[in-house]
């Protein structure tokens, strides 16, 4: 039986088709008038609105927004975590934990070694010298550090700014992990040899690994997400060249060409 929805919806079909396959007719119309008239005449007998692409794109707007609040408080949630965290030494010997911060829409995530002094001090990442410059990478991107999310292996300061131990990653990788599973980023930027390595688990130097993307597996079932490995900030900071700087901004320039993002002279 037919409904009173469906018998105009198939008259406006014959008449669509009637349009198209009448081939002197077809070379004369105006297509996008010809849609347009369908469309109303469509609303009108069926009573229906039939959304424009305005309509649409705002509704992914609302279902991204939603999205990024759920995400934003399962990321609040690991932070809380980190901050009571006690599964290695090192969380006795912090003032501060520093879970990380960002957009959690973000598409690009950078992810470097272990806190700092300064950011130790203040439980944010990358605050110090080394963050200042990062800050200048992403602006020189084209974005802002609000664009993007920004953590580390390790959420806790080693002593003296050493090498993260192997037993410590071990402890701390799973809130990194995690954030990455949640935010699903189009590309991880991993600073650095140890950050690189590790997400990628090689042994390969950092010069051997950057300047080309490698896959970062979050999870089984779920597609690969692009890794470019590039010098950590602060050493860039300790060898300051003309060459490394374009190193690293060899590697950026990758980065926005890979999402399609305007690339900066
Ligand atoms: S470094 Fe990671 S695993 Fe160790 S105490 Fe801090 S948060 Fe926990």
């Amino acid at each position: 039986m037919q409904t009173s929805v469906s018998r105009p919806l198939f008259f406006c079909c014959c008449y669509w088709d009637g349009l198209v396959k009448s081939g002197s007719m077809a070379r004369k119309v105006d297509i996008d008038k010809v849609v347009r008239q369908h469309l109303e005449m469509e609303q009108s007998f069926t009573g229906f609105t039939v959304k424009g692409k305005a309509e649409a794109s705002q509704q992914r707007e609302r279902e991204d927004n939603m999205a990024a609040v759920e995400k934003a408080a399962e990321l609040e949630k690991i932070a809380d975590e980190v901050n009571q965290c006690r599964k290695c030494g090192l969380g006795s010997l912090r003032t501060n934990a520093v879970p990380g911060e960002g957009n959690p829409n973000a598409r690009i995530m950078f992810v470097g070694e272990a806190p700092g002094a300064d950011e130790d001090a203040q439980g944010r990442p990358f605050v110090g010298r080394a963050g200042q410059l990062l800050d200048k990478v992403i602006a020189a991107c084209g974005l802002k550090r609000s664009d993007v999310f920004i953590g580390n292996i390790l959420k806790c300061r080693p002593p003296e700014n050493r090498d993260p131990a192997a037993d410590e990653i071990i402890s701390c990788l799973p809130y990194l992990q995690r954030q990455i599973e949640l935010i699903n980023p189009e590309v991880i930027v991993a600073l650095g040899a140890h950050a690189a390595r590790t997400l990628l688990n090689t042994n390969k130097s950092i010069g051997e690994l950057r300047g080309q993307f490698h896959e970062y597996y979050a999870g089984i079932g779920r597609p690969p997400i692009k890794l470019m490995p590039t010098y950590h900030t602060a050493y860039l900071l300790r060898n300051y060249s003309p060459e490394n700087r374009r190193r690293v901004w060899e590697d950026m320039k990758k980065v926005l060409v890979e999402l399609d993002l305007p690339v900066p002279e």
